[in-house]
């Protein structure tokens, strides 16, 4: 699944392409990505509209329009877009300057909402904390977070109302940076941790924009090329592999139902 090193990478190739073009045509060629809405409804909403923003929050892509609308796209398991046509189209955005986007879905798990300006931040508070690369995403609102919790920290850190966008590579990855068990109560961190795995988090995801994302199994970058954050992981997937830190082999379990890697030697 995409989470917000992928959608970050995507949100910046689409941008310079879909900025300032207007929507000549949408096709919505399938009903699960807009319901409980009508596809030739939505597509009728955006069509003649033009985009004045791509931008991001947590896992989410939002293109602003001129009318102030905004068309809130999740990529779930498989979502894509690109610009050459592939089997799995969901949708086809046409442009202006004849630049046809194609959106890709092969679990179809996506979901595409328009929604008035207005409507979003309501929208989106619901649903995802602060972004982890800005400002109010500190030591002291994840101690806030973590405190109230019980859940072994691994699951209450992929709590998009807790750290929007991060998902399970990257708080695997965290957690192995801050030398934190993924195990532990999510409420007995010492304020040093707490500051240690803000840090962690933070570093995790600009690796892997930096790295324009993991390319694991669905995912592309619209423009065809392929992120290089797997060669890079210090647990994920790395079962009986020996730590990069003390060679301990890296140990697999579940916690909250997904896959989760670490260092039983030096992640405490
Ligand atoms: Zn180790």
């Amino acid at each position: 699944m995409p989470e917000l090193p992928e959608v970050e990478t995507i949100r910046a190739q689409l941008a310079p392409r879909l900025t300032g073009r207007t929507l000549a045509r949408v096709e919505i060629l399938d009903p699960r990505l807009t319901r409980p809405f009508d596809l030739f409804e939505v597509a009728e909403e955006l069509e003649g509209d033009r985009i004045t923003a791509v931008e991001r929050r947590g896992k989410y892509l939002v293109l602003r329009l001129v009318s102030g609308l905004v068309l809130l796209v999740h990529l779930r398991m498989t979502g894509s877009f690109g610009f050459d046509p592939v089997t799995h189209e969901r949708a086809v955005l046409e442009l202006d300057d004849g630049t046809r986007v194609v959106y890709r879905d092969v679990r179809r798990f996506g979901t595409w909402l328009v929604l008035e300006g207005a409507e979003l931040e309501p929208y989106l508070a619901g649903k995802n904390g602060p972004e982890p690369l800005g400002a109010r995403f500190t030591s002291g609102w994840l101690t806030a977070q973590l405190a109230r919790r019980r859940a072994p920290l691994k699951a209450v850190l992929l709590d998009q109302r807790v750290v929007a966008g991060l998902g399970n590579i990257y708080a695997d990855e965290a957690l192995w940076s801050a030398r934190l068990s993924p195990l532990r109560p999510a409420s007995g961190l010492s304020t040093e941790e707490v500051r240690r795995l803000t840090r962690a988090v933070r570093a995790a995801l600009r690796r892997g924009i930096e790295r324009q994302g993991s390319t694991l199994r669905d995912y592309a970058t619209p423009d065809g090329s392929a992120g290089s954050m797997q060669d890079e992981f210090r647990v994920y997937g790395r079962d009986g592999e020996p730590c990069r830190r003390c060679g301990t082999p890296i140990a697999k379990a579940r916690v909250g139902g997904r896959g989760t890697w670490f260092c039983p030697r030096c992640q405490a």
